[in-house]
């Protein structure tokens, strides 16, 4: 029998598609984005603002139904910089009841949140970092 060989052939890539499916199932859905939900829900969003100076955290399933005001920035990206901001982000601070809280990121070293850009388009520093960084150049 002549057919045999091809029909064998057949059931192996069959068996090859079931495996591959298999494989997806138990691997390719539910692990990763259940990882990735759990990644996002743990992580906070800082906002400082630049009136008063109020600290902000937001959780990433709150920041959805926030407003949010995106100032486009001026110039050209600065000097150094690895990746040039093109948006400044502001939302609501609760003291100021404004638009006046912009996105900034939080030193873990020293607990401190500073403006991850800040107003003028310069990226922001932890000043306390900064501090230290100078203290240590100068001896
Ligand atoms: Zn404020
Ligand atoms: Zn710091």
């Amino acid at each position: 029998m002549k057919g045999n060989g091809f029909k064998i052939a057949i059931v192996g890539v069959c068996l090859v598609v079931a495996g591959v499916l298999l494989y997806r199932n138990l691997y390719g859905q539910g692990d990763v984005p259940e990882e990735f939900r759990n990644q996002a829900a743990r992580a906070t969003l800082w906002y400082k603002c630049t009136k008063c100076g109020e600290v902000i955290s937001v959780k990433p399933e709150q920041i959805e139904g926030m407003k949010i005001k995106e100032v486009e920035l001026p110039g050209e990206s600065v000097p150094g910089l690895r990746i040039s901001p093109k948006k400044l982000q502001y939302i609501e601070c609760p003291i100021c009841k404004d638009m006046t809280a912009i996105f900034g990121a939080k030193c873990e070293k020293h607990d401190l949140v500073y403006y991850s850009i800040n107003p003028d388009g310069s990226r922001g520093n932890c000043m306390k970092c900064v501090d230290e960084l100078e203290g240590r150049t100068e001896g």
